[in-house]
Formats: structure tokens, sequence, C-alpha cells
């Protein structure tokens, strides 16, 4: 199994990057963000709960996502391999997946951080949400939060990968296939250059 953190803040390019590198090394795309807007589409307890959450860039408490990430393992069981984009966003969410992982004996094998300098990221989150309508892309005080949350309490998730060796930095800024062509660089360092994702040559 090849098992990617795809990891940065807002607007850093990780939803776009998790759709190519998914159709290049045959991988399930897992997003807590897209699996809570997809709750709130269908009105779901949990996502009308997430929404008071989400709507201010606060993060949505650990057990939920948590929770959810356990039932989407378990429904792609046969997967060659997951693309966590969005989650782990706390070091308890980070430690928590260690242990699902364990059980499937397949653990985390690098966290690809984007770095994205800020005006830049929330030039990308404006320009988004002209487009996508998501409220939270739309308002400036509740980008501003979200990046203050992710400086707060998710950029301490690299230090968790760090300690294991897994963290790689990958420079997010340019175009998407120059980011796209970094990131492929980066795992397939590990991932012996297959490109198929199960690590045959
Ligand atoms: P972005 O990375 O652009 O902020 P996401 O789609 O990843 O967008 O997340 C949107 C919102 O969903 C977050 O601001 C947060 O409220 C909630 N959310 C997503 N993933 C998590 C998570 N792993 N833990 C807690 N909250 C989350």
């Amino acid at each position: 199994m090849l098992n990617l953190v795809l990891f940065g803040p807002p607007g850093a390019g990780k939803g776009t990057q998790a759709t190519n590198l998914i159709e290049k090394y045959k991988l399930v795309h897992l997003s807590t963000g897209d699996i809570l807007r997809g709750e709130l589409a269908a009105k779901s307890t949990l996502g009308l709960e997430a929404k008071k959450y989400m709507d201010k860039g606060e993060l949505v408490p650990d057990e939920v996502v948590i929770g959810m990430i356990e039932v989407k393992l378990d429904q792609n069981a046969g997967a060659k391999g997951f693309i966590f984009d969005g989650f782990p966003r706390t070091n308890a969410q980070a430690q928590a997946l260690d242990k699902l992982l364990e059980k499937k004996n397949a653990p985390i094998d690098m966290m690809l951080a984007l770095e994205v300098e800020k005006p830049e990221l929330v030039n990308r989150l404006m320009g988004r949400g002209k487009v996508s309508g998501r409220a939270d892309d739309q308002d400036i005080n509740v980008i501003e939060n979200r990046i203050n949350v992710y400086n707060r309490e998710t950029a301490p998730v690299i230090e968790y990968y760090n300690k294991q060796g897994k963290f790689r930095s990958v420079d997010g800024m340019g175009t998407i296939e120059e980011i796209f062509a970094r990131l492929c660089n980066a795992i397939d360092k590990v991932n012996g250059g297959s490109g198929c994702g199960c690590g045959c040559k």
C-alpha cells in the first residue's frame, strides 16, 4: 500500500493536487472537508452539527472526523492506498490515524507538506469563493481565522511526522503542473518510481 498525507494550509492546493495524484498512483482520495460538505448537503445530523464550526473556520471536533475516516477506511478495504487530504489536522487525529492504520499493517509512508505564502493563500481562497459558492471562502474574516487555526492547531502535526522521518516539504508556489511534478518526485523517491503505487517496478 501507499498511504500519503497531503498537508498544507487552507488554499495550498491540496484538493487540486490530490485529484492528479489519485489518477497517477491509483489511490483513494479521502478529504475530510469534502466528506463534511457531503454530509451538510445531505442535511444529516453530523453535517448540521459540523456546519457550526465550518462557518466560523474552526475545527470540527476530533472524534467526529476520526469516526468518519474510520468508516471510509472500512468501506475501501481493498484500496491500493489512500491520500489523506485535510486530515490529520491535529496531533490527536494523527495519533488516531496511526492506530487505525496499524490494524491494516499499512502505515503512513510520507507527509507531503505544500508550502505557500500567506498573501497567495488569501488570493486563491477568495478566487475559489467566487466560483465554488463555499461560504467559508467568501468572508475574509473566516479565511483569516482558518489560517490562524492552521498555524495554531494544525502546523504542529508537521513535527509529529518529522519525528517519524516522514515529513517532506514541497514548494507549493508555481503552476499546477510544476507542483505536481515536485510531488511525484518526492513520492517516487520512496515508492521506487513505478508510478503505479504498488511498489513494483
Ligand atoms: P481548507 O483546507 O481549504 O480549509 P477543507 O475542505 O479541508 O478546506 O476544510 C473545510 C472545513 O472543514 C475546515 O475549516 C473545518 O471546519 C472542517 N474540517 C475539515 N477537515 C477537518 C479535520 N480533519 N478536523 C477538523 N475539522 C475539519
